[in-house]
């Protein structure tokens, strides 16, 4: 059984890692592994490649992290975002430089180019495999995303070509939701929406996104929408989520959206699922070489996890409600933008 035996390995006994979930925490941990001789058995629920609902920008992302993880290379071809407009309703509301550019790419591109990679690197890759917790497992990582409940948002995304927009990254706010624009490779644009649940809504599809859009009030958007060209099978939903702190499993190892969601509107997802792998990888690798019993590498990794990301996920809990009200649009538009990044970066 290739799960519960020890590798034999320049002389050491390496215990191997069993990763579920291969999302961007799960398949970059997986890559830092195998770069450093470690077996490791990956489990995925859904196939590559695959559109998922996500902004496709990284920012704040440190090179220094990439590098860790040995998956800077994968970027060489993504665009670099400077330039972010804000849009309340149809108003245009302010136009920033972010202080450092933020990383376009679509999930669809990178996803698979990090299963390639984590595959070429010998990572045992099993896909179409949902798996269940298995609390106390030694060498067990749970990187399978959101934990599944009622929730009151819904996410929306897809990929238009030809979208009469400033090309740059712009965020349109409204009363019920967010939706940004996000320019990625061949031309596209990502578009991806966080609402709140209207069951009132009936539309399905792409007739969804734009449903949300107008009673939103973005309607100059949603009728650009209307004319650009929906890239076919981009559309995705997800709902059934909660957003902050997700239930802990006892007896498991939750990394990256498994462990917190932060808020989009605020918040950097994609970093922190890398900044999650990079912080797990010392203590796993004395883990998989003996040095350290499980329970002592979890909770070694649990205590710097909550270090890194304690101040953002409560700065961002309560920034979150607090930019879907009207009075947000005079805040927005005076927003001093460095340090509202830095408390939640
Ligand atoms: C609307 C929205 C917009 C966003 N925009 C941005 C953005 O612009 N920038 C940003 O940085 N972040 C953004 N995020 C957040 C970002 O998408 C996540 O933080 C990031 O995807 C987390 O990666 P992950 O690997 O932890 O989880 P995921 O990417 O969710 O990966 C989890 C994986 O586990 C698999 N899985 C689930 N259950 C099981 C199981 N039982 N067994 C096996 N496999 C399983 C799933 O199929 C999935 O592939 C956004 C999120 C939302 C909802």
């Amino acid at each position: 059984m290739a799960e519960c035996f020890l590798h034999v390995r320049l002389g050491l006994l390496l215990q191997p890692i069993t990763i579920i979930g291969g999302g961007l925490t799960g398949l970059s941990l997986a890559i830092a592994l195998r770069k450093n001789g470690i077996p490791v058995i990956l489990h995925e629920a859904g196939i590559y490649p695959r559109h998922r609902v996500c902004g496709e920008f990284i920012s704040g992302i440190l090179q220094k992290t990439l590098n860790a993880l040995g998956i800077a290379d994968l970027f060489h071809d993504c665009r670099y975002h400077t330039d972010f407009t804000w849009f309340s309703a149809n108003q245009l509301l302010r136009q920033s430089l972010l202080p450092t550019p933020a990383l376009g790419i679509s999930r669809y591109v990178l996803d698979d180019r990090l299963q390639k990679l984590a595959t070429d690197l010998g990572v045992e890759i099993k896909t179409r495999s949902r798996q269940k917790p298995d609390p106390g497992k030694a060498g067990l990582i749970w990187t399978a995303g959101r934990k599944p409940v009622k929730g009151e948002w819904l996410g929306l995304k897809a990929h238009l070509r030809d979208l009469d927009t400033s090309q740059h990254l712009e965020m349109h706010n409204g009363p019920f939701g967010y939706l940004g624009i996000a320019p990625i490779e061949d031309g596209l644009s990502n578009v991806c929406g966080l609402f709140k649940i209207d069951r009132t809504i009936s539309q399905t599809h792409q007739n969804l996104l734009v449903a949300y859009l107008s009673k939103n009030g973005n309607t100059h958007l949603a009728k650009k929408f209307k004319t650009a060209t929906w890239r076919e099978n981009s559309f995705t939903a997800v709902a059934g989520f909660e957003l902050g702190r997700q239930i802990p499993t006892p007896g498991i190892l939750s990394l990256g959206d498994s462990y917190a969601i932060i808020p989009p509107y605020t918040g950097n997802g994609m970093t922190m699922a890398f900044q999650s792998a990079e912080i797990a990888l010392p203590h796993l690798l004395t883990f998989s070489r003996n040095q350290t019993p499980w329970s002592t590498t979890c909770a070694k990794i649990e205590k710097k996890i909550h270090e890194k990301f304690h101040t953002r996920l409560t700065a961002s809990k309560f920034l979150h409600p607090f930019l879907l009200q009207p009075k947000a649009r005079t805040f927005l538009k005076h927003l001093p933008l460095r340090p509202i990044l830095k408390l939640v970066r």
